[in-house]
């Protein structure tokens, strides 16, 4: 089955449901959802004249238009591009000419910035989805699901998120977005009809991705009318809808928290956090189930086998944090169902339990490749399986513990260091609010550990107090030979801290 005729089955079986909710303006039905994809697959088709196969790029922020031109792509055979909207447009640029893409959705101010921009100009045309267009697109005919996509057909080109080097389009197809959907429901969350999915992350990234096991089984998309992320309009949603859940990065879950506790309240309808694309340490976790109860779940994806290679559902997480299990509670939880996940040494042979090595996955929902450069693509799928770059291990319990992106490992007087390990006990410490620990070029060690520390409000800390703590848990070696004190950690559109723009900074600092 490919998308499109997925969507079909749930207009089948699910016509009066609400399939997609933003504030009181939108409340579409799958019935009329389907109405609209149907008439804007035409205009996609027979209006811009995009041909089956042809990618097109979304720069949107979060809006119910998103979700229907998604569908409306796949009705009519295209593959998706949808990239962060907070990029420069040099950047969007650079991927729709990576691409081959002539035609980008957009909206409002964001779009006619995009149209003023001379590199965009040039060789995109931008469409406005707030446009007289786009409304009069949706009394096109209605085009019905084409029997010509395969399920190996390219669904979706997903640009890395870039946080070192240049980012390359990772090429989904329809048959890996249907893996994504099976190993969800069977490893992180059934969905039932009416279950609600808000989308405060970005849909470009994984909260995109998983409105598709959401809307196969009848669940409704929550657009915030903000477009994204705000602490009181996110717990207003939680008290309107019931069974609610959204994707997050781990600093969205501390902004909930903090949020929670500070205004004494708990959302009514929070069914899960679905927790992910980034490191979530064990005292976040820990604060997060004492703070929502046992409704925080966690995944270990990446672009090149979207949100499936391993995770805990939210009853283990939860039962974890009861026990004190911080081996359950320091881990990326088992692998997906689908998947099987090995640790190898440098030359790809297994190593033993409880050894450092790279993670590598094979299964259904590994990537097909890197969009034309085929290159990267035999040095990331060596003989089937993908070669994730993270290091880590898989413990006698099966479990898979990350250490780091293995870019981000310091090397120091010949010896690794592994910065989770430092920041997971910095985080113990009741001063620190978040850390960052990066390796900075040393002339004696090759890299010295650098923690970046912003600290919890009104509170200070000395270095000395911090070296203490590091020395009580980990080895003299590993702790940090410099703290840098911060007001907050750059990060990108996913929540992902720029280590590099980090350690770019660690000269400016006295
Ligand atoms: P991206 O391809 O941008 O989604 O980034 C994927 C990378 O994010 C992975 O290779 C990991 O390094 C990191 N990542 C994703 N999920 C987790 C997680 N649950 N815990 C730790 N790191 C994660």
């Amino acid at each position: 089955m490919n998308l499109s005729q997925l969507f079909q089955r749930s207009v089948q079986l699910y016509p009066d449901c609400t399939a997609v909710i933003c504030g009181n303006q939108t409340r579409l039905t799958y019935r009329e959802l389907d109405q609209r994809v149907g008439a804007l697959a035409h205009w996609f088709r027979h209006g811009l004249g995009l041909q089956p196969g042809e990618r097109l790029l979304f720069v949107l922020k979060n809006c119910p238009e998103y979700i229907e031109s998604l569908l409306a792509a796949w009705r009519a055979e295209l593959c998706v591009v949808p990239v962060n909207s907070k990029l420069h447009p040099n950047e969007i640029a650079g991927m729709a000419g990576d691409a081959g893409a002539r035609k980008c959705l957009s909206h409002g101010s964001l779009a006619d910035s995009l149209r003023e921009h001379p590199a965009i100009h040039a060789q995109l045309d931008v469409i406005d989805t707030e446009s007289e267009n786009y409304l009069t697109a949706l009394a096109s005919p209605y085009l019905p699901v084409g029997g010509s996509c395969n399920e190996s057909d390219l669904a979706w080109l997903f640009f890395t998120s870039g946080t070192t080097g240049r980012s390359k389009g990772v090429m989904i197809t329809h048959a890996n977005m249907v893996s994504l959907a099976l190993n969800f429901w069977a490893d992180v969350q059934p969905v039932a009809q009416g279950d609600a999915l808000i989308h405060v992350a970005p849909l470009s990234h994984g909260s995109g991705l998983y409105s598709v096991p959401y809307w196969i089984k009848g669940g409704t998309q929550v657009l915030p009318e903000s477009g994204g992320f705000d602490e009181a309009e996110l717990f207003r949603l939680l008290d309107t809808h019931h069974r609610a859940s959204l994707f997050a990065a781990p600093t969205i879950v501390q902004r909930m928290v903090r949020y929670a506790n500070e205004h004494d309240v708990r959302p009514s309808g929070l069914h899960t956090l679905l927790v992910g694309g980034a490191p979530f340490y064990i005292e976040d976790i820990k604060a997060a189930v004492q703070c929502f109860g046992p409704k925080i779940a966690q995944v270990y994806g990446q672009g090149e086998s979207p949100m499936t290679i391993s995770g805990i559902c939210a009853e283990q997480l939860g039962a974890a944090v009861d026990a004190g299990d911080s081996q359950l509670l320091g881990s990326v939880g088992f692998p997906m169902t689908s998947m099987q996940v090995s640790v190898v040494d440098g030359d790809g042979h297994p190593v033993a339990t409880g050894e450092l090595g790279e993670v590598t996955v094979r299964g259904p929902a590994v990537m097909a490749g890197y969009w034309n450069n085929p290159q990267a693509t035999a040095s990331t799928i060596v003989e089937g399986a993908l070669r994730t770059g993270d290091v880590g291990l898989i413990d006698e319990r099966g479990l898979l513990h990350l250490r780091d992106r293995s870019k981000d490992v310091i090397i120091s007087g010949g010896t690794n260091i592994y910065p989770r390990e430092v920041e997971e006990i910095l985080l113990t410490h009741p001063a620190v609010a978040e850390v960052s620990v990066v390796g900075a070029q040393d002339p004696e060690w090759g890299e010295s550990v650098v923690a970046f520390i912003v600290r919890q409000p009104d509170v200070t800390v000395e270095d000395a107090d911090l070296d203490a703590h590091c020395l009580s848990a980990i080895a003299r070696f590993k702790r940090p030979k410099r703290y840098i004190y911060v007001s907050d950690l750059p990060k990108n559109g996913t929540g992902k801290v720029l280590k590099r723009e980090l350690q770019k900074r660690i000269g400016t600092f006295a």
